[in-house]
């Protein structure tokens, strides 16, 4: 399949990889359409975020086999800056610190050819919602900051870089239930008004309750097992994750 024809944004065929020596994705298949909200659910340790650091193009992850198409381009053997350029914006979710970068100059880096008082606007504009203080901002990126402040300062850079595609791996860990409704109901706007396509990795429902998808997949050891539409993820809610935990 090529995502010419189609409406396809993101397309992985038969995924392997490995960290460390240890097989964690094998023979993922996903396809993603543009504009969609689409979940991932699954189990700790199921290789969740594997495959958003895969798809990042962290390095230290191995692909053994398999392909990763985005926008109709072949970009499993980009680097992750060239991913970026192409549209994609992962969200990790532990974010590390960047000591010495502030936010804003990060965010230029990632948007070469837009100018500083653009990205100013934009970051006054979003900031309104998010509130992010001066001195967070002025400070390296993420240096000293809670787990609740670093996914505040993923979704400012989301939604002041635009890009064609989110990757949000666990964006309600570390976050209380007012600041989770806050920032999900911000990336469900962007989706909604632009167009942006959503890969939401989450281990509970909650921020689906927000953020809601038209497809949930569950991931439980490297593979997806199931797929279903909105009720899945409330159905997991109350099951959890025993019944795939046999396979
Ligand atoms: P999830 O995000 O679904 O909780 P992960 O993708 O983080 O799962 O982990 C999948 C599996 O890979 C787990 O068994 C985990 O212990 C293992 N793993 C993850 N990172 C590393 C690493 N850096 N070195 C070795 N094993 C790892
Ligand atoms: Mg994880």
């Amino acid at each position: 399949m090529t995502n010419s024809t189609s409406n396809g944004i993101l397309h992985i065929e038969g995924l392997c990889a490995q960290i460390s020596g240890k097989d964690v994705l094998k023979g993922l298949d996903l396809d993603v359409q543009k504009g969609s909200i689409v979940a991932i659910m699954g189990p700790n340790g199921s290789g969740k975020s594997t495959l958003a650091n895969v798809l990042s193009g962290k390095p230290g992850y191995e692909i053994t086999a398999g392909k990763i198409e985005f926008n109709g381009r072949d970009i499993t053997e980009m680097s992750p800056t060239e991913r970026g350029q192409a549209g994609l914006f992962v969200a990790s979710q532990y974010p590390l610190e960047i000591p010495g970068v502030t936010p804003i100059e990060l965010m230029s880096a990632a948007s070469p050819g837009v100018p500083r008082e653009e990205l100013i606007r934009r970051v006054d504009l979003v900031n309104k919602e998010l509130s992010i203080t001066d001195s967070l901002m002025e400070r390296g990126v993420n240096v000293d900051l809670s787990g609740g402040e670093r996914k505040r300062m993923e979704i400012l850079q989301l939604l002041v870089l635009n890009k064609a595609m989110a990757i949000l791996d666990e964006l309600d860990s570390g976050l209380d239930v007012d600041a989770l409704e806050l920032l999900a109901s911000m990336v469900a706007k962007a989706s909604k008004d632009s167009g942006m396509t959503v890969l939401a990795i989450t281990h509970y429902s909650r921020l689906l309750e927000v953020l809601i998808p038209s497809e949930v997949h569950v991931l439980v050891g490297g593979n997806i097992v199931r797929s279903g539409g909105p009720e899945l993820a409330v159905e997991l809610e109350s099951t959890g994750y025993k019944e795939f935990e046999k396979i």
